[in-house]
């Protein structure tokens, strides 16, 4: 069965009548991407201002990642870790001298990767903290988003990711985000094992915590012998400007969590990374994936990284999500449809003045999909940003064009 002879419309009907309802997307069928731009079946392009959730910060297609995917596709893709392969401990000398670490533990989606740094992080206080058996407490920040497991659901207080899935997981305190306070009372408790937390809250609607929060949260932890953990599978892998969010603050993550942009949304690869004090508590059999760190996601990952460093998309996202704040900040004053721009790099939302539960944003982001250029909202009236990296200043201004124009727009039809 081909689907190439399918229109817009027969697909999505395919889509609802086979496929799970877990999903509303904006209906819109794509069929190509090449860098900042994809293209629905019917040929009408657009500019991508989602990157599959940060994941394509490399663009899309991009050659020397689909380069490097076809070669080792065609000479190894998967051996699972009963066997060693010729990648993975390149891969893994690659990545941690990349970022700093001693170790590396490769999954594959990005909440695998949260799970994992769940694990580890427990293993760690039983075997080197000290904490009594099974008394782990690893503490969150409201709002979060960290994915989808059973465990992982278990501390959010999203509604949409909770509802109807308990019992949850026990051992999780939650406490508000953005608020030292909060956490240096949490830490009290002795058998905390670590604080796991998103730089900024990229599906809480691009929430950005006040400058010195992470350094001083780090601190914190640092002092009662608790890891500070860094969910970057968003804000990582130049998505706001630096290479990690953690480093427009230096601080260095006890333990690292990386998705998403890992691969360039080639191949699902996810890594955890830490020191040997923490990763050498999980031993033989104790933990694994029969996908994880296989040949095939070792040289796409290996390759997507080489392309955030030689085409320099920390720099590029750091400059035009100046220019990008600077334009949206212009229209707010035009415009009182939108009343706040906040991100950092190329991780921005606009917040449009209505309820959360109105559909305007909705339909800008129809309006927007016929103006050419695919964005959703997230949490009703709020709008994420995040266009892929390898955009040029002019592709930008020409993108700020066509949200100011939709914007105008919805303002006289709301
Ligand atoms: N952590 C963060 C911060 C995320 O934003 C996401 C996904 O959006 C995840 C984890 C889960 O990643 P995945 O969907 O690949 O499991």
């Amino acid at each position: 069965m081909t689907a190439t002879h399918l229109s817009s419309a027969e697909l999505m009907q395919l889509e609802d009548k086979y496929g799970a309802h877990n999903y509303h997307p904006l209906p819109v069928v794509l069929a190509r991407g090449e860098g900042v731009f994809v293209w629905d079946v019917e040929g009408k392009r657009y500019y991508d201002f989602l990157s599959a959730y940060s994941a394509v910060n490399q663009g899309h297609c991009h050659p020397r990642i689909i380069a490097a995917l076809k070669e080792q596709a065609e000479k190894l893709t998967l051996t699972s870790r009963a066997f060693y392969n010729d990648q993975l401990g390149v891969f893994e000398k690659y990545i941690t001298g990349y970022f700093g670490y001693d170790k590396v533990l490769p999954m594959n989606s990005g909440v695998e990767a949260v799970e994992t740094a769940m694990k580890l992080c427990k293993k760690w206080a039983y075997k080197v903290k000290g904490v009594p058996r099974y008394q782990a407490k690893i503490i969150f920040a409201s709002g979060n988003f960290h994915g989808r497991t059973q465990a992982v659901i278990s501390a959010s207080v999203d509604p949409d990711s909770t509802k109807g899935y308990g019992p949850y997981l026990p051992g999780i305190e939650i406490i508000p985000y953005n608020d030292l306070a909060a956490l240096k009372e949490a830490l009290q408790d002795p058998n905390v094992a670590g604080f796991i937390v998103e730089p900024i809250q990229g599906e809480a609607g691009v929430m950005v915590p006040d400058e010195g929060y992470l350094s001083a949260s780090a601190q914190l932890c640092k002092d009662a012998n608790a890891l500070f953990i860094a969910d970057e599978v968003q804000t990582g892998i130049a998505r706001t400007g630096k290479l990690l969010a953690c480093d427009h603050e230096d601080v260095r993550a006890d333990i690292l969590i990386l998705g998403k942009a890992l691969s360039g949304g080639v191949f699902p690869v996810s890594a955890v990374l830490a020191d040997d004090e923490i990763m050498m508590t999980i031993l033989p059999g104790e933990h694994g994936s029969t996908f994880g760190g296989n040949p095939l996601g070792c040289a796409v990952a290996m390759a997507a990284l080489d392309v955030v460093k030689d085409e320099k998309l920390a720099e590029n996202a750091d400059r035009l999500g100046i220019i990008f704040r600077q334009r949206m900040n212009r229209l707010i004053e035009k415009c009182d449809l939108v009343t706040k721009v906040r991100g950092k790099g190329l991780l921005n939302a606009i917040l449009i003045n209505d309820t959360e539960d109105s559909k305007t944003a909705w339909n800008i982001c129809l309006e927007m999909a016929n103006n050419g250029l695919i964005a959703k909202p997230t949490h009703g009236n709020i709008i994420r940003f995040a266009p892929p990296l390898v955009m040029t200043e002019e592709q930008l201004h020409e993108c700020c064009d066509i949200i100011e124009k939709t914007v105008y727009h919805g303002r006289k039809s709301v």
